[in-house]
């Protein structure tokens, strides 16, 4: 006999407004979509929601009503269809089991924006409340990159965000989650939660929870847990690249009393504010990033491994359409070698390099094709193809352990000075967070001199360990690391750095 049943449902898409290209099912299907008992026969002891999720309903004798879970990499908003195709899962799996249900568990992003719509959380949430009612604990795991409305507060009864940046505990943030399910559902826990929003975007790379300004929030938010009354102390440092009304930072705090949920949210909230100018930073553009890799190379510096840089501006884990082409051209004029590039996504030129063949040469325009915001095409690039694969591969690194990915058919392409520097050529898009990306090409990353990776933070998970020094480039594109290079008409203002802000434009916290 189960001690207890609950609906599990994962669906989950960070959206990024400014990317023209929308997110149809086919997006999903290509990154994540299972249903019913395929989700813990691929995601069972993987670390993700779902996988905590599960650990924690077997160990306690929880009975899951398994539903769906999607995921697409991040893009423009996600289709009206889609939105309802993945709803309706969920819905029907609420409905199904609406005479004998304890409690609904959802995997969701907190970032997602629908066709139509300027959140996608808060009114999936509110549906699955009108099946269930009041009296059913809802309680949602969120990305920290969410952007959370007051909508999705008002309907869900606990959320339990990742505490860490790059995300390594997504398995641990579903075990959170659901203990706080099981507590609910035994009558030992009836929750209230409270949000402050302080004014304040910082930039990309300085939202890592490792060094800095994030890490002291996250310390600061790990301290107040201790106390009695706290439950869940949640920090979102806003997903910038979405120009919707809940875009921003924000610090919802669950404990058993409001009153105990306001203080710590407020605390924090003062301290975010107190420390904004701590969130920006200057970093290099390209050919400033690329000279110094070479002075590194020169150097010396090298021998403990490369230089990892991070093609910020164009990461496809926030919408980067992936093929941008200011970095890489900046290796190439710049004549590195014993270098390597990840991601370009072009299947034209996939197409060209499996015309030719392994062990071919190759001319063709590369890159810079989908839009005109990040680079132009490199122009009659000679290559060598060194490899082609079909793309598929699993997560060995610390994020997303055992997730597979999907990248279509593969190219390891071999061009610039000496083929000095080896592009990973790809069908379809995705953040190369983890390095098995280059090892099933055939490359071994930790013999590179200088490697670059399109992401904004993630790459430090896998690669920091093996590099001698890492390097986000400000470079320009959809997810560029500055939220001060967005037209964001729709959040709340004054929003530091966009406005000029002086200190008793602040709300008062103390
Ligand atoms: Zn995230």
């Amino acid at each position: 006999m189960a001690d207890g049943t609950v609906v599990l449902g994962g669906f989950s898409h960070e959206t990024n407004t400014f990317a023209s290209e929308m997110t149809g099912r086919p997006l999903f299907q290509e990154r994540r979509e299972y249903f019913g008992d395929e989700i813990p026969e691929k995601m069972r002891n993987t670390n993700t929601c779902e996988g905590g999720v599960i650990d924690v309903a077997e160990t306690k004798g929880i009975d899951l009503y398994y539903t769906v879970s999607a995921s697409a990499t991040p893009s423009g908003v996600v289709a009206a269809d889609a939105y309802e195709f993945y709803t309706e899962k969920i819905l029907e799996g609420v409905e199904a089991r609406s005479s004998n249900l304890d409690g609904v568990m959802l995997c969701l992003h907190g970032a997602m924006v629908p066709e139509g719509m300027t959140d996608g959380e808060g009114p999936l949430v509110q549906k699955v409340r009108e099946r269930v009612g009041a009296d059913v604990p809802i309680v949602v795991t969120l990305d920290l990159h969410g952007n959370i409305s007051d909508e999705l507060i008002e309907q869900v009864d606990a959320l339990v965000a990742y505490e860490e940046y790059p995300h390594t505990d997504m398995g641990d943030t579903g075990r959170r989650a659901m203990n706080i399910l099981v507590r609910m559902m035994r009558g030992e826990l009836n929750p209230a939660i409270h949000i402050e929003r302080p004014p304040v975007l910082p930039m990309g790379p300085k939202q890592n929870t490792r060094e800095g300004p994030m890490a002291e929030v996250m310390a600061t938010a790990r301290e107040c847990e201790e106390r009695d009354d706290i439950v869940k102390v949640n920090v979102f440092p806003a997903f910038h690249q979405a120009d919707v009304p809940s875009m921003g930072f924000s610090v919802p705090v669950v404990a058993t009393n409001k009153e105990a949920a306001r203080e710590v949210s407020r605390e924090l909230a003062a301290y975010v504010w107190e420390r904004r100018e701590d969130f920006l930073d200057n970093y290099p553009e390209p050919p400033e990033a690329v000279s110094r890799a070479k002075e590194l190379v020169a150097d010396g510096a090298t021998e403990d491994g490369p230089v990892v840089m991070a093609d910020v501006g164009d990461n496809p884990g926030g919408g980067g359409v992936a093929d941008g082409t200011t970095v890489l051209r900046e290796m190439i004029d710049q004549g590195l070698t014993n270098a390597g590039f990840a991601i370009m996504r072009d299947p034209e030129v996939i197409e060209a390099c499996i015309e030719a063949g392994v062990g071919e040469r190759m001319t063709a325009d590369l890159g810079g094709k989908t839009d005109d915001m990040h680079g132009d095409p490199i122009e009659d690039l000679d290559g060598y193809v060194k490899t082609i694969t079909d793309g598929e591969f699993a997560n060995t690194g610390p994020m997303g352990t055992g997730s597979e990915n999907h990248l279509g058919r593969t190219a390891h392409l071999q061009c610039g000075h000496e083929d000095g520097v080896s592009v990973i050529l790809t069908e379809n898009r995705l953040q190369p967070l983890d390095a098995e990306i280059w090892r099933h090409v055939g490359i071994q990353p930790e013999r590179l001199d200088t490697l670059v990776v399109k992401s904004t933070n993630h790459y430090r998970a896998d690669y920091e360990p093996m590099s001698c020094e890492v390097l986000p480039i400000n470079s320009i594109g959809l997810v560029s690391m500055d939220p001060r290079n967005f037209k964001l008409e729709h959040i709340p203002r004054p929003q530091f750095p966009l406005d000029e802000m002086a200190n008793d434009d602040y709300p008062d916290w103390e």
